[in-house]
């Protein structure tokens, strides 16, 4: 893992990684050299009684933590450098991956757990780099410095504290195994935990309108609580280092103390090289303990970097083919050949579809909730790639064309219109980055947007919240129809709003979306008595299958269609047509919410 970090990053930080190792020399050379000074310091001052020992002595003295005070500033500013820069490039790479990646991935991934992931995740890579730097820079070096200096004044001596090694290195690997499985279960809480407080913020609304606060606060409560427990228990167990560091540490200077003092008292030998020895010997236990400590922390570190790496290595799914050529779309002739689909293999949701959308006409798609209009609509867009059949446009195959230039061709107007972070402007430039402020202006006046646009506080350029909060629902839909005005596309998708906008806002709506269609071929999953009505051709859909096809008139030509059947439901209740679809389609119904609750099991197994 660490190599492949190092390989993708190493070589543009080459220049700090080098001022990195001179500072750690530095501070490595400065810290063996103050211990070395113990050695004349102990027999020139006190047991020599040498006056002219003093001076020398306490200038290296100084000028060694100098060397040692700057040193140290230069690493540990470039260390930080060079970690600030990792967590950038990992944030830019993940959001690049996560822009390619279907729409198969975010269905099955929950957004803010996602966000809260990949925050964590990538200051895990940072963790990961600058343990990894700092322990071998610094305390690594340091403790080269050290135990050479400790051979140096005393070979025997230094054996005998040397052979704490290897129970030291037993004690590191049987912890770090312990802990590597607690880690990553403790990441996945952790970013469940915040992004469970995310979506709790984002639906705040439903929350408060469903009394659902408290049932919240106690799931909240009980991932807060197993977080803290998995935190603990990892405490418990790296902590463990702590103690047997201590015990072998104190074995190693007990042992020398008592060998030199023996050589002292018994031999007669002079003080000075046991003293910068022990110094040396306390120096070098710091950083002898923060090394043998990394490679515990650093086990979270790299479950970290693991979990970046998992998202970053996915293949985006439905990729464009290896010849797919640019889609050249004129007219936007919609036809679909034989179409069957399911999102699961097993579970065909369009079966067996063909029509033909006219060019510069408006194709009504009706039919009961979970009858598969808005996956037609997901179809054409390539969102999904269908299991049998084809889908073309002007005579193109879908699937053969790269899926940019598809797109391209097509704007989208949802049912919930979607703000993004930034000015009226932006969201309505998002339709084509290229649009001049004219031409938005223009698509707003059209979309029947630009009055009230204008009574925003900037006009145009007043931000839009998240989620537009400042915005009504009939307003926000027209600026998403400015959008797709603005695309220029020959091709509108269009799923109309079913509710959520009072007759005035309705007709207003209706109205853009009246010059929004003209001379574009118009897919419209129809809500509205008056789409479906003034409609070129009408699609019935039931369970997946075209049911019925024509016009308003054809339609109610046959007393018996299942189309005039809806429309006498409608005249006489004066409810939405979906609620009608609903009512006089009670299989089909029973079917869909049979297949939605197997859909809930699957998820939450
Ligand atoms: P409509 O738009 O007509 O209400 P949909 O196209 O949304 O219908 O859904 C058709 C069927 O496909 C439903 O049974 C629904 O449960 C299922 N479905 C829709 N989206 C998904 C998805 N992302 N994953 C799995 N099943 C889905």
């Amino acid at each position: 893992m660490l190599r492949r970090i190092v390989a993708e990053n190493g070589y543009d930080h080459r220049w700090s990684y080098a001022v990195v190792i001179v500072c750690s020399l530095l501070v490595s050379g400065a810290t063996a050299f103050s211990a070395w000074v113990m050695a004349p310091m102990v027999n020139q001052i006190f047991y020599e009684r040498s006056s002219g020992a003093v001076w020398w002595i306490c200038a290296g003295f100084m000028g060694a933590f100098l060397v040692r005070g700057f040193a140290g500033y230069g690493q540990a500013v470039m260390l930080a450098t060079i970690g600030n820069n990792l967590v950038a490039r990992y944030q830019k790479r993940c959001f690049d991956q996560l822009m390619k990646l279907g729409v198969n991935f975010f269905n099955d991934t929950r957004s803010g757990r996602l966000a809260a992931q990949l925050d964590e995740n990538v200051g895990g890579i940072r963790d990961l780099l600058s343990l990894t730097l700092i322990s071998i820079t610094r305390d690594a070096v340091t403790l080269v410095g050290l135990v050479g200096l400790m051979i140096y004044q005393d070979p025997v001596l230094s054996l005998s504290s040397l052979l704490i090694g290897p129970p030291l290195i037993w004690a590191v690997v049987y912890i770090t195994r312990r802990v590597r499985k607690i880690n990553r279960e403790s990441v996945l809480i952790n970013s469940r935990l915040s992004g469970s407080v995310q979506e709790a913020v984002q639906g705040i609304a439903i929350v408060k309108a469903f009394t659902m606060e408290d049932e919240l606060a106690r799931r909240i409560g009980i991932m807060a609580d197993t977080a803290e427990q998995r935190s603990n228990k990892i405490a418990r167990v790296s902590e463990r280092l702590s103690p047997i560091s201590d015990m072998l540490a104190g074995l190693a200077v007990t042992a020398v103390i008592a060998y030199s003092g023996y050589r002292a008292l018994y031999l007669g030998q002079p003080p000075g090289a046991v003293f910068s020895f022990i110094t040396a010997l306390i120096l070098a236990y710091d950083p002898a303990r923060r090394l043998a400590r990394m490679q515990v922390t650093m086990e979270r570190a790299l479950v970290n970097a693991r979990m970046i790496y998992e998202l970053l290595d996915l293949e985006p799914k439905q990729g464009d083919a290896p010849d797919a050529v640019e889609a050249k779309i004129t007219t936007g002739e919609v036809r679909f050949n034989n179409v069957t689909f399911g999102y699961s293999a097993d579970m065909p949701v369009l079966r067996n579809l063909s029509f033909t959308a006219a060019a510069g006409k408006v194709t009504a798609i009706v039919g009961a909730s979970g009858a598969g209009k808005s996956t037609l609509v997901a179809l054409l867009q390539r969102f999904y790639d269908v299991d049998q059949g084809s889908i073309e446009v002007d005579g193109q195959d879908i699937s053969k064309v790269t899926k940019r230039s598809l797109r391209q061709s097509i704007a989208y107007v949802s049912q919930a219109p979607y703000l993004f972070e930034g000015t009226i402007r932006d969201n309505i430039r998002y339709g084509r980055l290229s649009a001049t402020d004219a031409e938005i202006e223009q698509a707003a006046k059209q979309a029947a947007a630009d009055e009230f646009i204008r009574q925003q506080p900037q006009g145009y350029d007043t931000p839009v919240g998240e989620n537009g909060v400042t915005l009504s629902g009939g307003q926000r839909q027209r600026v998403s129809i400015a959008r797709a005005i603005v695309r220029q596309a020959p091709i509108l998708l269009l799923d109309e709003a079913t509710s959520a906008l009072d007759n005035e806002a309705e007709a207003r709506v209706q109205e853009a979306l009246t010059h929004v269609m003209e001379g574009r071929t118009t897919i419209v999953i129809a809500h509205r008595l008056s789409t479906v009505v003034n409609a070129d051709r009408i699609i019935v859909l039931e369970e997946g299958r075209l049911v019925e096809e024509g016009t308003h008139a054809t339609l109610m030509a046959d007393p018996h269609s299942i189309y005039a059947r809806f429309h006498r439901i409608q005249g006489k209740k004066g409810l939405g047509l979906v609620d009608d679809v609903k009512a006089s389609q009670t299989s089909a119904q029973t079917t869909a919410s049979r297949s939605r609750a197997k859909k809930t099991v699957r998820r939450s197994a």
